[in-house]
């Protein structure tokens, strides 16, 4: 890619594309916000990076908790990876137990212990667990079908007691587009409280996406701790992780467990971040929810025309489909999905100039920038390629 401009992108090629990937989640705003790129600017005359705390930093911060609802304290990070890392460190640390149990299908960036039974690129690339990662680094780790709540309550039966954190994504992007069931999250948060286990709700992708305060704003269910990522950095490498205030006061220097960064609230991302979060206060989050639906039924729309089965759901910024008669409510579900016709849907859709993801496993994501004319032009291209595939 040489450039991106609001919901387009620009090849080496100087091919324009409608991007319904936004750099897998963060571009909400859509790409070079003029308002973003001025804060970005000004950040830059005053120094790349200082190595101690900025007021940006704790402005931020400030912004982080007014906005989502469980987080009380918050530490910036320069990656969901890094976020999520040290959210499970720190509820070790803060329960003295090893074991976590995540699900699979869920992505949570590529530390070793998480990359068990993966969603995201591991799942595209079909590895099952990853050279290099050694057992002892995922011996802790357990893993259980999305949206089974009957097969959390075995674990615990098992391991209740040495259980230190349940982490998953409160609606999943890294397998295709997942939403949970009902009482699903609910009974997460139920077997956390009675066994001491800290609920980790990894919401890097869904955070200021799904709606401005994360998925718990909507939903009801209240974590523990909370990981952030993408939007929080309008597109600058950072992260964050933050929840109860009790727990967060277990982290260094405070507490004695371990945690920093060089790079850390550097300011240059800060900035975008910050920036990005004001403006996205200022916007309309039903606007955006109604132009996805637009695109989703009209991708439903085409598909039926042709007599191609096609599931497809959305929630606010996000979207999902599959080819497939109903929509996944796990990994499992969602391996029984057409990828070849995926596949082809795929390229033949960047051949009319829409970039989607290049993978089932993968969420899409829609920007403020997207216009009524951009989605009406991509559910024209989807109803010419999918006449070709159904010829
Ligand atoms: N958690 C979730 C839910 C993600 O989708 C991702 C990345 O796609 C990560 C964590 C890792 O974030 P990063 O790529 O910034 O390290």
């Amino acid at each position: 890619i040489k450039k991106a401009k609001g919901a387009y992108i620009y090849d080496e090629d100087d091919n324009s594309y409608i991007d319904y990937i936004g750099s897998w989640g963060p571009m909400i705003l859509g790409h070079t916000h003029p308002e973003v790129v001025t804060a970005v600017k000004l950040a830059v005359e005053n120094g790349f990076s200082y190595g101690a705390p900025t007021c940006l930093e704790t402005r931020l911060v400030e912004k982080v908790i007014s906005l989502v609802p469980s987080i009380q304290k918050a530490r910036l990070v320069s990656s969901g990876t890094e976020a999520c890392m040290s959210a499970l460190r720190l509820a070790r640390g803060f329960t003295g137990r090893d074991k976590i149990l995540k699900f699979v299908g869920c992505y949570h960036g590529h530390g070793d212990m998480l990359l068990v039974q993966a969603g995201s690129g591991v799942a595209t690339l079909g590895i099952p667990g990853c050279p290099g990662v050694p057992k002892g680094a995922t011996a802790d780790t357990l893993t259980v079908p999305y949206n089974d709540l009957a097969a959390v309550h075995a674990v615990m039966e098992q391991y209740g007691d040495q259980l230190a954190a349940i982490i998953v994504e409160p609606f999943v992007g890294n397998a295709g587009f997942i939403r949970p069931q009902e009482g699903f999250l609910e009974g997460l948060r139920e077997v956390c409280d009675k066994s001491g286990a800290i609920l980790i709700f990894d919401e890097v992708m869904t955070g200021f996406r799904i709606a401005l305060g994360g998925a718990q704003s909507f939903l009801g269910v209240r974590p523990d701790l909370t990981t952030l990522g993408k939007v929080i950095g309008g597109g600058m490498p950072m992260g964050a992780f933050g929840g109860r205030e009790d727990i967060m006061n277990h982290i260094a220097p405070m507490g004695p467990v371990y945690q920093a960064g060089t790079l850390s609230g550097n300011p240059v991302a800060v900035s975008c971040g910050l920036k990005t979060l004001e403006i996205l206060e200022e916007m309309d989050f039903s606007s955006l929810s109604k132009r996805v639906s637009d695109l989703v039924s009209g991708l439903k729309s085409a598909a039926d025309r042709f007599g191609v089965p096609l599931s497809v759901d959305c929630q606010g910024g996000m979207f999902g489909f599959a080819f497939k008669d109903t929509m996944p409510s796990n990994f499992e579900a969602i391996e029984a999905a057409d990828m070849q016709m995926f596949k082809q849907f795929f390229h033949r859709m960047l051949l009319e100039g829409i970039y989607l993801a290049p993978s089932g496993y993968e969420a899409g994501f829609v920007s403020f920038s997207h216009s009524e004319t951009d989605i009406l032009a991509t559910v024209k291209a989807a109803e010419r390629s999918i006449e070709v595939l159904a010829g």
